[in-house]
């Protein structure tokens, strides 16, 4: 079948009901009622699909081979209520708790940052709190958004409040730009996390950092990659929400999600593509190159030598 044509599921794999018997399970969030400003997110999972199909199944780089690797299989989207954010968050806990009775690694399309909350809070329920690796221009630790407790803008502090999380190996990558108070990162800082701004990033590689996060994570504890596509710079990823200047570039993108194998990775996620301002489809392209590069950074991705 030509790559143009056939079903768009994700890289063209078997869409699968159940997550039974599947290693990795690319699972679509299409949620966007949970941003502040520009909207869309609700067309990412769709639209990432779309533009995997130009993903080829080896890693030129990394010599990964994914699909030789484990059983990798489309589960679909997670059916939510477009009218109701909090159902939505219920939805979205209660449809990875059923995913994750089983052996399986979600990797997940956003959608919008909300719902890495839910998915934190099933996953920590199976595996306690995780260590987290965080790309974003933006914290995600306001207290409230318009006096709401859950919101794109809020997660990662509920995520550290409920102990989904252990701040102490987690590492927030790329934050940047203006903000409504000069401390807006502290408060992560507070708790333990590292926080990289996107300034420290600047002109060089981010292997060495990711070189620490290994060493300070280690390879038994339970980590979560959560990849916000904003983290990386506008001339890249211009199709999202809340794009901010001077961010990173997609080399050191994929230099993080490379760094990640070693970790006893066991989820991560690709969230805030939005459609609507990715004029060319290259926003979704690259969101999907980086899930593909997250399959290969998973534990038992084998290495072609
Ligand atoms: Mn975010
Ligand atoms: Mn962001």
């Amino acid at each position: 079948m030509p790559r143009f044509a056939g079903n768009a599921s994700m890289f063209r794999l078997p869409v699968s009901e159940t997550a039974d018997g599947v290693d990795a399970g690319i699972i679509g969030v299409p949620l966007d009622i949970g941003t502040s400003n520009r909207n869309g997110t609700r067309y990412g999972p769709r639209q990432v699909r779309a533009e995997s199909v130009l993903v080829r199944p080896y890693n030129m780089a990394t010599r990964a081979a994914p699909f030789d690797s484990f059983q990798v299989a489309d589960l679909g989207d997670v059916a939510l209520n477009p009218y109701n954010l909090s159902a939505c968050i219920e939805i979205i806990e209660q449809h990875y708790s059923a995913v994750l009775e089983n052996a399986v690694t979600p990797v997940s399309i956003g959608g919008d940052h909300t719902i890495t909350l839910p998915i934190l809070r099933a996953i920590a329920r199976k595996h306690g709190p995780v260590a987290l690796i965080h790309v974003d221009a933006h914290a995600d630790v306001n207290d409230t958004m318009f006096g709401e407790p859950v919101a794109h803008g809020t997660i990662f502090r509920r995520a550290i409040e409920e102990k989904l999380v252990d701040p102490r190996s987690m590492f927030q990558i790329g934050l940047r730009a203006t903000g409504y108070a000069a401390e807006d990162f502290d408060w992560a800082r507070d708790q333990g996390v590292t926080v990289v701004q996107a300034e420290a990033c600047w002109y060089k590689s981010l292997a060495p950092l990711m070189e620490e996060v290994r060493r300070l994570i280690g390879p038994d504890q339970p980590a979560y990659l959560s990849f916000d596509i904003d983290g990386l710079d506008p001339s890249v990823a211009p199709g999202t929400g809340t794009p901010e200047p001077g961010g990173l570039t997609g080399s050191q993108g994929l230099e993080i999600i490379r760094g990640c194998y070693g970790l006893n990775l066991i989820g991560c996620d690709l969230v805030e593509v939005s459609p609507p301002y990715d004029t060319t489809g290259n926003t979704a392209l690259l969101a999907a190159n980086l899930l593909f590069e997250m399959l290969c950074a998973l534990p038992a991705c084998k290495r072609r030598i």
